[in-house]
């Protein structure tokens, strides 16, 4: 393999994997190349939320046409069919089991019947493992149907209006059969429907996909809640018709997992309703998504896990933290996808055990020690603060490359730590561990003074 000046040979140290297995066409297309295995379960307890003190959390194996997944699993998120300045071999190498990419941005460019030709999303981007597409509905309803800011988990002191633009504004709208958006890149109509969302990532072609559902934000009304709850159930089963009829017409691929979104915002009645409709539907798997207050993600994961089958692996959708994360694993949560690592990279924000800092901060102009003591990642193991701080000063694109491998690879380690801990019967004893450092200081790793 010849390196890049930018990407660093596959010869990182990290934590033994089972590497993906799948060849890059996969396997016959038969739905069995599909299931969940759960490993261990976390014993129930008084702190459980779920039905009778039930704790949902577990270790598993997704096994998909690509390989397997080791479940709690990150997944890392290429959106446009990419890890901005990161080779997925070198994703490979600091152990990322799976990708996952944005089908509306693939569609908008450079348009799925591109990756469908190149055998899809996998084989064109030169990723072996598994992969996953969300449905396109976040982005073409974040667009527009309404947010004037994205969905703040936290919406303490913010007015509807702050969140909600008014008509005159939107570039998305919403009816019974789909959204109508204007695209960002052109202005030009476009149109996303339960069936055209399935097309498009029948198309891409990744293990794993998202049923189309409506997003709401926390500013929306109960009875608009309430609406789009039914809504999305409807679409979710033209999702599973239509999902059928594609996975019939196009023979000799691989088999594609579709997974339904539980919606439903703070209202647990809500939620538990449409885990109970999205679990009467024929998924491999659930995704639970919209906007949830951060004190109420553990549980909401609970009460899906009290509607769901357990050989359905549940996938959170968009999560931003360490805590948010290990409430949601211990409450059942199996992968979670981030765009947090890498976008904090690029801006020099860097996760560390004992929380994060900026290393474009001028006390790092001489720093020459590793962005973290005791991290196996390929940048700690080479380069400097002082290096990466100077790279981003002068926006080399190198600096973003180091900064993201070792943010990526913080988020890969916390999951396998955390799957290790379940397995070996000490969850709690990490949780407490990993908590009480990260938020020694409210998160922040330097503190002056
Ligand atoms: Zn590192």
């Amino acid at each position: 393999m010849s390196d890049s000046p930018a990407n660093p040979p596959s010869s990182v140290p990290h934590r033994p994997m089972t590497p993906p297995s799948g060849g890059a066409t996969g396997g016959s297309g038969s739905r069995s190349a599909f299931f969940f295995e759960t490993v261990t379960r976390l014993p129930d307890s008084a702190e459980g939320k779920g039905r009778g003190g039930a704790r949902y959390g577990r270790t598993g194996i997704i096994h998909t046409p690509h390989g397997d997944i080791h479940t709690p699993a990150f997944v890392p998120v290429a959106t446009q069919a990419a890890m901005k300045g990161v080779l997925p071999e070198t994703m490979k190498a600091l152990g990322a089991q799976c990708l996952l990419a944005n089908a509306f941005h693939l569609y908008e460019r450079p348009g799925d019947e591109v990756l469908d030709e190149a055998g899809g999303l996998g084989r064109f981007m030169n990723w072996d493992g598994p992969t996953f597409t969300d449905s396109g509905g976040f982005q073409v309803l974040s667009l527009g149907a309404g947010f004037k800011k994205t969905l703040a988990m936290d919406v303490t002191g913010m007015k509807s209006d702050d969140v909600i633009a008014d008509g005159k504004q939107r570039l998305a709208f919403v009816d019974e059969d789909g959204v109508t958006f204007k695209s960002p890149l052109n202005g030009s109509l476009h149109r996303f429907s339960a069936e055209i969302s399935m097309g498009i990532q029948h198309r891409i072609g990744a293990d794993i996909m998202f049923a189309f559902d409506e997003l709401t934000t926390l500013m929306n009304t109960r009875s608009y809640q309430e609406r789009s709850v039914e809504r999305t159930f409807r679409w979710a089963r033209r999702c599973v018709e239509e999902h059928r009829r594609l996975t019939e017409e196009r023979t000799g691929r691989p088999y594609q997992a579709l997974y339904g979104v539980v919606q439903g915002a703070n209202y647990e009645d809500l939620r538990r309703h449409a885990a109970a409709e999205i679990a009467s539907l024929d998924f491999d798997g659930v995704g639970i998504g919209g906007a949830i207050e951060k004190r109420l993600i553990g549980d909401t994961c609970a009460w899906i896990g009290d509607a769901m089958p357990e050989n359905r692996p549940r996938h959170v959708l968009g999560i931003a933290s360490v805590d948010d994360i290990l409430a949601c694993v211990e409450n059942g949560g199996d992968t979670f996808d981030c765009v947090a690592p890498a976008r904090c990279a690029r801006n020099g924000a860097i996760f560390t055990r004992d929380g994060r800092y900026n290393v474009k901060r001028s006390r790092f102009r001489r720093d020459f020690g590793p962005l973290e003591e005791g991290c196996d990642c390929y940048t700690c193991a080479h380069y400097s603060r002082a290096y990466v701080n100077h790279l981003l000063h002068a926006r080399e694109i190198n600096g973003a490359t180091l900064a993201t491998i070792h943010n990526e690879r913080f988020f890969i380690r916390l999951l396998d730590d955390i799957r290790a801990s379940i397995d070996a019967g000490r969850f709690e004893e990490l949780r407490g561990g990993i908590l009480a450092r990260f938020y020694a200081h409210g998160g922040r790793a330097f503190v002056e003074g």
